[in-house]
């Protein structure tokens, strides 16, 4: 069981990484206070517990396990890149209630509660972040999803348009590691945030 935030940063903090993180698919796991914080966040304005959750573009998976340790009924992770998805495998083998999904976010079609995803900031692929907020407004009714900040007035627009209300937004320094061979720098520092989106009724 999880007792509190901190200790699901640290059970998350020992999951395994990508082991070559591919550019085209912004292959970056979150940092694990980060997804601790927003993860906690979730579960206290009760969309965890007891809820049908999914990991858009899970990666090695520590969205999804986060919630399924904080006591989702169903976890949900989809993900399309083969090594990530043999990571995620590893990471999940004791963790009871995930499920994978090996396929592009397109094809996942079912009806769940909540969505809570770290997905690409279409950084190398413009609008990468689009398609997957689209699946998530028309899958769940409520949404967690990491974005750049500067994406805000996006986010605002394509929540209104399919009648969605942004009820919060977080924001974080995330610190980069420099993963990528294009990357000139040891450690790059982003301006990140995490935006809760709730249907409108
Ligand atoms: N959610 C993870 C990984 C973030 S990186 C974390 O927070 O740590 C984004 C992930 O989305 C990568 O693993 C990438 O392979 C995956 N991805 C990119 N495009 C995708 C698509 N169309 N369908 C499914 N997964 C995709």
């Amino acid at each position: 069981m999880i007792s509190s935030k901190q200790h699901l940063a640290v059970v998350l903090s020992k999951l395994k990484g990508f082991p070559s993180p591919r550019p085209s698919l912004e292959q970056y796991v979150i940092p694990s206070e980060i997804a601790a914080t927003v993860l906690w966040e979730a579960f206290m304005l009760g969309d965890i517990k007891g809820k049908i959750v999914a990991d858009l573009g899970a990666g090695t998976g520590i969205l999804g396990i986060g919630a399924a340790l904080l006591g989702a009924k169903e976890v949900h992770a989809v993900e399309v890149d083969k090594a990530a998805i043999e990571i995620l495998q590893v990471n999940t083998d004791k963790i009871q209630h995930i499920h994978i999904h090996p396929t592009s976010v397109q094809e996942f079609s079912k009806h769940i509660d909540t969505v809570i995803q770290n997905p690409p900031f279409g950084v190398q692929k413009e609008h990468a972040d689009k398609l997957f907020l689209e699946k998530a407004f028309s899958v769940a009714n409520r949404v967690y999803s990491f974005h750049k900040e500067e994406s805000a007035s996006f986010l605002q627009a394509i929540a209104r348009d399919h009648h969605f209300l942004i009820t919060h937004h977080w924001s974080f320094s995330w610190p980069l590691k420099a993963t990528m061979t294009f990357h000139e720098k040891k450690r790059y520092v982003i301006a990140v945030g995490a935006w809760r989106f709730e249907k409108r009724i």
